[in-house]
């Protein structure tokens, strides 16, 4: 019998409990936080319609201290505070692109750093969200594959990105207003730094916390978790989060794919495609994801876009196209404007919707693939960035 290697990686997760006392109710699930009252000494009886007040204070109203709390009785209220915290991630700087972007730096337990992105556009806005300080793994073209991995993050410090957001948007609710149905954080994207699925009770979490509707009641449609195609795990997505799926194809043969998404070598480009059609909820309107990096001269020729169409024939799918990002070192170029829409024109004409992402926050260093926090010390060398990715040396 062959014992497949563990999928969940065998990293750290701090624990709840902070050094400074309370325990932490951001990132609780309604189960998790129930148990917390109880064993605070909330009465069994009681302790439903406690977690609905608390819940509705933390993640609907934005309240972070109890004695606000006002609907508990003030012995309740200091029952909770001798035992609790309402505790974010800390924004350490936030940087503010030319086109309305913003990058938030994000100071996590134990003196880490993750990057958070808030993009806003004309009829929504999106927060692209952070799952791990780094990234195991090590896809050549993107530079937080240059930052080892230093932690998973916690359900808390996931949904706490998006809570840190709301506070700098001033957009929590206010009692007695008029309710607002344009939101400025609208979306969230788990395209930041970290592999999602390789962190996924946290994730999952995290993003039922979001989609809650006594909370963030943000809509299942409104998420998209972003993969680089960790097979196993796939399924989970549409089962256990019901978030839309996305997923970081960026080649048509798997000598190329080994080389950008070395993940492939685990699981091929015919392994990752049987698992999407096997995907559950697939449908044409909730359909896949494909994203796809262009890169000069490496998968942006007219037989890689027709391999593509053949290769995801009857998978409702869209495909993203991704003009490479730049970073200082990177071993590749962008394909130009002419190659990518020539490129776009023939998924469009086999069927698909073809849309190409325009870059946001280039700047400020906030676009895809861009983000590593420049304060982790234990950094790749340009040159092995460059061996990785099969790139000869100049
Ligand atoms: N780890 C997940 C999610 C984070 S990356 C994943 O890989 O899917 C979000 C998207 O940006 C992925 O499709 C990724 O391949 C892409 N990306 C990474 N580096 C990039 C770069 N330099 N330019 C453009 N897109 C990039
Ligand atoms: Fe990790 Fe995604 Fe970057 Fe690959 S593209 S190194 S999986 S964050």
């Amino acid at each position: 019998m062959t014992i497949s290697a563990p999928i969940t990686q065998d990293v750290h997760t701090i624990p709840r409990r902070l050094p400074e006392g309370g325990v932490n109710l951001v990132g609780l699930t309604r189960d998790e936080m129930r148990e917390a009252l109880v064993a605070a000494g909330t009465p069994e009886k009681q302790a439903k319609m406690r977690v609905g007040q608390v819940w509705q204070w933390i993640y609907h109203w934005g309240v972070r201290d109890f004695g606000a709390m006002t609907n508990l009785a003030k012995d309740y209220r200091a029952l909770l505070a001798r035992s609790f915290v309402v505790e974010l991630p800390e924004i350490v700087s936030k940087q503010v692109s030319a086109d309305g972007t913003r990058k938030y730096l994000v100071r996590i337990a134990g003196g880490h750093e993750v990057e958070t992105v808030y993009i806003p556009e004309e009829d929504r806005g999106t927060l692209c969200v952070s799952s791990q300080v780094g990234c195991t793994l090590t896809c050549s073209f993107c530079h937080t594959g240059t930052q080892r991995l230093v932690r998973n993050l916690t359900a808390g410090e996931i949904v706490g990105q998006v809570m840190l957001v709301r506070d700098d948007l001033g957009e929590w609710p206010v009692p007695g207003a008029p309710k607002d149905e344009t939101r400025l954080l609208s979306n969230i994207v788990l395209m930041g730094m970290g592999e999602p699925l390789y962190n996924f009770e946290a994730v999952r979490d995290a993003m039922r916390i979001a989609m809650d509707p006594e909370g963030l009641s943000l809509s299942r449609r409104r998420i998209t978790l972003s993969t680089s195609g960790v097979v196993p795990e796939i399924a989970r997505t549409a089962t256990e989060i019901g978030c839309n799926l996305a997923v970081s194809f960026h080649a048509t043969t798997d000598d190329v794919r080994d080389v950008l998404v070395p993940i492939n070598r685990k699981w091929n480009i015919a392994a990752l495609l049987d698992s999407l059609r096997e995907y559950p909820n697939l449908s044409n309107s909730e359909r896949i994801t494909f994203e796809y990096v262009m890169l000069d001269g490496v998968n942006d020729s007219d037989e890689d876009a027709r391999r593509l169409v053949r290769l995801i024939e009857g998978i409702p799918a869209k495909i993203n196209l991704i003009p490479f990002n730049e970073w200082p070192g990177a071993p590749y170029k962008r394909s130009s404007n002419n190659r990518i829409r020539a490129f776009a024109d023939i998924i469009y004409k086999a069927g698909y919707a073809s849309p190409i992402r325009t870059p946001r926050g280039e700047d400020i260093m906030a676009a895809c693939g861009q983000l590593k926090s420049a304060t982790e010390r234990a950094r790749k060398s340009r040159a092995q960035v460059a061996a990785e990715a099969g790139v000869p040396r100049a």
